[in-house]
């Protein structure tokens, strides 16, 4: 099979013909359709914080099919269709088996996605449902960051709500904001580049992150927010966030930032703002997240800006180290 292999930072992905890999006990192997990059595999590549091991295929928000199983496995067969969540635990303990793989003591990348074929732990995969194309269903896994996020911020229904940031995460965010019932929301970016996805997602307003914009985020929610979604991940985010939420208001960052951040605690305390992190996904936000999508809510669809093959991935992967036109990009390693 064909895949993209990172080697070091500093170096593009490389695309490498490799054995097609073979399932062991309790797990399948999957044909993957499409594969999304995720800003999470460009932090992975470029040397800021925790970097993939060499040699390591990333990709982590595929759809795929069943095409082998291996010994043991009961709940799957060929040819279903399967969203596998981007970890896998030792399947026994708790964590485990409440859904939550994320916090097993054993946690274990399950990406690859940037292949054509990729061995998975069976139960880490979640089946589609009927009416959800393999396709589609790359964006599952951005789409259950964002439900995870607005779901453990304890968004108030009505509440007046800021996201930061437009990428795909930031329109997870407004998506799943509005559907859980949020009153206003107001989606914030460094460019005008995603307010119309912004707005198809749900959100009221969209403003441009200049000098004005203090004022202006006022004006369009009449008072400052009381629940703050930050999806950027850019330095100096969570520090912002807490001077614009309003007094008793919540920061959730699901931004996934590697440089260290600088808070004064008394300007947090003065206002009592809880601030709080998420990144784990569970299985069972997945499968809400894959039966939204099957019952004909599509409007997330509109952050896939593009569809590329294999062979054109390692330098799409660079372009987007910078800013550009490009929202999600989902790679078909058939094409
Ligand atoms: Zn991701
Ligand atoms: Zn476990």
């Amino acid at each position: 099979m064909r895949a993209a292999v990172f080697e070091k930072v500093g170096v593009p992905l490389a695309i490498r013909d490799l054995p097609d890999p073979v399932p062991g006990p309790g797990e399948v192997l999957l044909r993957i359709e499409r594969c999304g990059i995720c800003g999470t595999d460009l932090h992975y590549t470029d040397g800021s914080g925790a970097t993939y091991e060499p040699g390591f295929i990333p990709g982590h928000e595929s759809g795929a099919e069943v095409v082998a199983v291996g010994k043991g496995v009961d709940f799957l067969k060929v040819g279903d269709q399967v969203v596998p969540h981007p970890v896998s635990g030792c399947g026994a303990c708790a964590e485990c088996l409440g859904g939550s793989p994320f916090w097993c003591r054993q946690l274990r990348f399950n990406m690859g996605g940037f292949g054509q074929y990729k061995v998975s732990a069976a139960r880490a995969c979640i089946p589609l449902p009927a009416g959800l194309s393999l396709a589609d269903a790359a964006i599952v896994e951005p789409l259950t960051c964002g439900l995870h996020g607005v779901s453990l911020a304890g968004l108030r229904p009505g509440a007046k709500v800021l996201v930061i940031g437009a990428g795909p995460i930031g329109l997870a965010a407004v998506f799943w904001a509005r559907r859980l019932g949020a009153g206003r929301i107001v989606v914030a970016a460094r460019s005008t580049r995603s307010a119309e996805r912004a707005m198809v997602m749900g959100a009221d307003t969209f403003l441009e992150m200049d000098e004005e914009f203090p004022v202006r985020l006022e004006e369009a929610l009449g008072e400052a927010p009381e629940l703050i979604l930050e999806c950027a991940g850019a330095p100096g985010m969570v520090a912002r966030s807490v001077d614009l939420v309003r007094p008793r208001g919540t920061v959730m960052v699901l931004g996934m930032c590697f440089h260290a951040e600088t808070l004064v605690p008394a300007t947090a305390a003065l206002k009592e703002v809880t601030v709080k992190f998420a990144v784990g996904t569970l299985l069972s936000e997945f499968r809400v997240v894959a039966d939204t999508l099957a019952a004909g809510h599509l409007e997330p669809l509109a952050m896939v800006t593009d569809t590329i093959s294999l062979a054109e991935l390692p330098e799409t992967f660079e372009a987007l180290r910078s800013p550009g036109h490009q929202c999600k990009v989902l790679v078909d390693p058939w094409r």
